[in-house]
């Protein structure tokens, strides 16, 4: 199969679908990989590295959309791909439609069959392709509120870790999932005093049994979160309900609980957030304040670890991309059930009900 990846165009997306060690897999099973010219770059990529492992570089999107049978990218196409996309087209790429009418409709226009990394399931229960991300920003979110802690961040000054004579951070997770448990991991290791939370007494049993009494583990109510926020030095919002915003978990009110200074992120910002003050911000200017409050709220924290991030993904994706290009599309969905949760869109249909619920399609 003729296999293309375009340079990303979304605004500060440095992320890339394919890298050499991914490239070299699918030349190694006969196919043909078309990578566009600087894709890699912002990564520190460079073109030969593609090349070395048997790419074809070619100058322009265009012209990688014109010669592959399937595309592999990170991001939702922009108008500028869903352009250049035509029925014979496979595309593999995170797609998240539900809140995008305008790019579900260019996809049907177009024809292609489009299979999300966000819906994959696992035999599990789980979303493989979406997890390499939670692990990136759950470990991400330690290190960021760490940094916001300090003072010239507008935080109160507490070193995570604490030092000999003097107490460490007390760090607070709302969520015991795969955010969640990184967070804890990297909170752990860097010496804090670590609570989570979660609604699931499997998770905390799970959770107790792995950390073996490295951190406390508490059952999610509002008395809960209270009595812990209250003596936190650094909040990180992680929870999840399947199909639905977060739970506003901290209203404005208990904001007032906690010492200024304290630091929240939210992770869970990409689904509205769990505190009821949190709005999205970016990378550029990942903080605001609140009585006092750091708030951290960036919508797409793996996107900072570009580097870290494209290799986390492509390790998650490459077998679906080789079953897909060695079985083809149809073989690949009917061989593998839950590559077939993937599937969004298929030759002018929308094919996953979730999407053709809420954007109103026949499904
Ligand atoms: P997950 O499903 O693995 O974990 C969510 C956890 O939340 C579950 O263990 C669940 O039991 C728990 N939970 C649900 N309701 C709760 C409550 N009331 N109190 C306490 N716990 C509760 O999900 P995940 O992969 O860890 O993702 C968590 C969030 O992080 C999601 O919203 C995800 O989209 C988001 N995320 C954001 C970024 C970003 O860049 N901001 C990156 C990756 C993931």
């Amino acid at each position: 199969m003729r296999i293309g990846t375009p340079r990303e165009i979304k605004n500060h997306e440095y992320r890339v679908g394919l890298t050499p060690a991914g490239v070299r897999e699918l030349c190694a099973h006969g196919h043909e990989v078309f990578i566009e010219a600087g894709a890699g770059l912002g990564i520190g990529i460079a073109d030969e590295a593609y090349v070395r492992v048997g790419a074809t570089i070619l100058p322009t999107a265009a012209e990688v959309f014109a010669t592959a049978e399937m595309i592999i990218k990170v991001k939702e196409p922009q108008p500028a791909e869903c352009a250049m996309l035509r029925p014979h087209h496979v595309l593999f790429t995170y797609l998240h439609l539900a809140p995008d009418p305008a790019q579900t409709k260019a996809l049907v226009d177009s024809g292609c069959v489009a299979i999300a990394y966000e819906t994959v399931t696992d035999a599990r229960g789980g979303l493989p392709l979406l997890a390499p991300m939670s692990e990136v920003a759950g470990r991400m979110s330690i290190q960021a509120g760490a940094h916001a802690m300090e003072k010239a961040q507008g935080g109160n000054g507490v070193l995570l870790g604490g030092v000999p004579g003097v107490p460490a951070a007390e760090v607070v997770v709302i969520g015991g999932g795969v955010v969640g448990y990184n967070a804890a991991r990297i909170a752990v290791g860097m010496g804090a005093r670590v609570t989570i939370l979660d609604r699931s007494l499997a998770r905390l049993n799970w959770l107790d049994t792995t950390f073996d009494g490295r951190l406390t583990t508490l059952y999610s109510t509002v008395d809960a979160v209270e009595t812990s926020i209250a003596r936190a030095d650094l909040v990180i919002g992680a929870v999840l309900v399947p199909g639905a915003a977060a739970p506003k978990l901290v209203t404005r009110e208990m904001l007032g609980l906690m010492a200024k200074g304290t630091v929240i992120v939210d992770v869970a910002i990409d689904q509205g957030g769990c505190f009821a003050t949190s709005k999205p911000t970016t990378h550029q200017e990942p903080t605001y304040l609140v009585d006092g409050i750091v708030h951290y709220c960036v919508a797409n924290m793996p996107g900072g670890v570009a580097h870290s991030s494209t290799f986390a993904l492509s390790n998650a994706t490459m077998p679906f991309a080789l079953a897909l290009a060695d079985k083809g599309y149809r073989k690949a969905l009917l061989d593998d059930p839950h590559l077939r949760e993937g599937l969004n869109v298929h030759h002018g249909r929308i094919t996953y009900k979730a999407v053709a619920d809420v954007l109103g399609y026949d499904y």
